[in-house]
């Protein structure tokens, strides 16, 4: 990882996640850090247009987070500069009953970006490990088989070029008491609100627990999972930007020649 990626420490791997201040910043300052997402979405966007170009590889960014975490927000202020001709975003809610009468991974893999785009999971098939999990809908024993499916599904998928990039935005209790109540306050947001989302507080352990154990089981060199301290939503931003900066540089695409045709009727039209 490039220096700046660490100096910004979204943890790679399998780090503890009561380990990890939601708050950290690392002595970075927001309006600096807003200068230089603004330089990393306009880098994003031109990293975009070469992985369309070549048309050979995809990226998948993978969204989570308990209520408030921010998935919105950081698909707003750091996907906001991709063309929206390569780009779909593919929330996930509750599944259907079409949707529930597959395997869980069915409504999932439709939605995987093709080669040369970018897909972004707002939510995924993580929440089968997760929401279904806490709520106890279904065992121990299925929740590791689950677990087993997603690391063999998302290898399947960086085998056939598509890589896969994780987020989990990682969100104090407390914050996310603050932004229920602006939340409630604003028109704007309130809509958002369901009181399922206030009873989903109370099993804010659970949850805790349950990302914890899918982050360990989950993150490996190629598919892994970056914890990113989200009370802070510029921190939050700046960091999500740099991981995909830098992932998409690494790639090290070049723009791909013309088509051969094209260039010989090219040299037809001059001659003539
Ligand atoms: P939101 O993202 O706030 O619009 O909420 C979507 C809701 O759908 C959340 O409460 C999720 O937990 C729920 N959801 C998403 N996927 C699943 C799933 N596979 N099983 C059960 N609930 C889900
Ligand atoms: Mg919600």
């Amino acid at each position: 990882m490039a220096k700046d990626v660490h100096l910004l420490q979204p943890v790679e791997g399998r780090p503890r996640l009561d380990r990890i201040d939601p708050k950290e910043t690392h002595g970075l300052e927001e309006k600096a850090a807003k200068a230089v997402l603004q330089r990393d979405v306009q880098a994003l966007s031109e990293l975009h247009d070469l992985l369309y170009a070549n048309g050979k590889r995809a990226l998948l960014i993978v969204l989570q987070g308990m209520d408030s975490a921010g998935k919105d927000g950081t698909i707003r202020h750091v996907l906001q500069g991709l063309s929206p001709q390569g780009t779909v975003v593919s929330p996930f809610k509750q599944p259907t009953e079409l949707e529930l009468s597959h395997d869980f991974l069915w409504r999932v893999h439709q939605r995987v970006p093709a080669k040369g785009t970018i897909g972004i999971f707002n939510r995924s098939h993580y929440e089968d490990v997760l929401v279904v999990r806490v709520h106890h809908l279904i065992s121990d024993k299925v929740a590791r088989q689950r677990l087993r499916a997603i690391r063999h599904f998302e290898r399947q998928l960086t085998e056939s070029g598509v890589i896969v990039r994780k987020f989990f935005l990682h969100l104090s209790r407390e914050e996310q008491a603050i932004r229920f109540e602006e939340r409630r306050q604003d028109r704007r947001k309130n809509w958002k609100m369901s009181a399922a989302d206030f009873h989903e507080t109370q099993l804010w352990d659970q949850y805790q627990k349950a990302y914890q154990a899918a982050i360990e089981a989950t993150s490996t060199e190629t598919c892994p999972w970056y914890v990113v301290p989200s009370d802070h939503r510029w921190y939050r931003n700046l960091a999500v930007a740099k991981v995909l900066v830098h992932t998409l540089r690494e790639l090290k695409m070049d723009w791909p020649p013309p088509p051969a045709d094209a260039a010989a009727a090219a040299a037809e039209e001059t001659k003539g």
